[in-house]
């Protein structure tokens, strides 16, 4: 992670957190928004939450919901249309970013940093 990117990174962190928008469709849009978690659903399912990195590097996420996939994800909404995901997503590629999205907000696990 470049010095650069965490402040950018750090910046967002003050713009009210991340919520959730709904896509019907078998796949994620190529373009995701920021500070949005992108869910696609089809047939009243959720399938697939994708999210741009927030560290800053601008990979995108693709994060599997459903029941059966390998890893998969919790997804919970508040009333606040709030996501928090569960458990920590976790990049073995690229920047590596570890990070829980709880209520919305980013927090980055220990490890991430340690190794940036
Ligand atoms: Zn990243």
């Amino acid at each position: 992670m470049k010095i650069w990117n965490k402040f950018v990174a750090w910046l967002w962190t003050f713009r009210g957190g991340y919520a959730v928008r709904y896509v019907e469709s078998d796949e994620l849009p190529s373009n995701l928004a920021r500070q949005t978690l992108t869910v696609a659903r089809e047939d009243g399912e959720l399938w697939v939450a994708g999210m741009i990195c927030p560290c800053g590097c601008k990979a995108k996420l693709e994060l599997m919901l459903l029941e059966e996939a390998k890893p998969r994800w919790d997804l919970r909404v508040d009333q606040k249309g709030r996501p928090t995901l569960s458990p920590s997503v976790w990049r073995n590629q690229g920047c590596k970013a570890h990070f829980w999205l709880r209520n919305g907000k980013i927090f980055w696990c220990r490890e991430s940093v340690a190794s940036a």
